[in-house]
């Protein structure tokens, strides 16, 4: 497993270098806004503590961040009127992930509307 980067892009916005849309947070996570969102309302989960990605997360870390992302899917369920919700997660380059610290997204969804790409 290679090393966590500390300089990757959300570990800069978890320390305030970079910009974003915060929609909820607490002692272990955050919820922001995607800033290419592929749906409307589409947002991320990530811990507050370093980990690149599910495949080296800890019990506690994964728990903390199923919860706020149970609490805020279903937040923006309400609050878009969606029908339904992906869950996305992806681990690794070969396995879809393009920035290294943990995240889970939140695309809420419509009958009838796909993601867009
Ligand atoms: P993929 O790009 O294939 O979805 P990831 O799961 O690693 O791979 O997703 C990274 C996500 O982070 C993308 O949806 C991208 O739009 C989003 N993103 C990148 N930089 C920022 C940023 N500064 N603020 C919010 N979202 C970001």
């Amino acid at each position: 497993m290679p090393e966590y980067d500390p300089d990757n892009i959300f570990a800069k916005l978890l320390r305030g270098e970079i910009p974003a849309q915060r929609i909820y947070e607490d002692d272990a996570t955050l919820a922001f806004m995607d800033i290419m969102p592929r749906a409307d309302g589409h947002c991320l989960v990530i811990p507050k503590t370093p980990c690149r990605n599910l495949l080296d997360a800890s019990a506690e870390q994964l728990s903390a961040v199923i919860a706020t992302t149970q609490r805020v899917a279903n937040a923006a369920k309400a609050a878009l009127g969606a029908t339904g919700v992906t869950i996305q997660q992806f681990n690794e380059t070969d396995g879809g992930q393009e920035v290294f610290h943990l995240h889970f997204h939140i695309l809420p969804r419509h009958e009838g509307v796909a993601l867009r790409a």
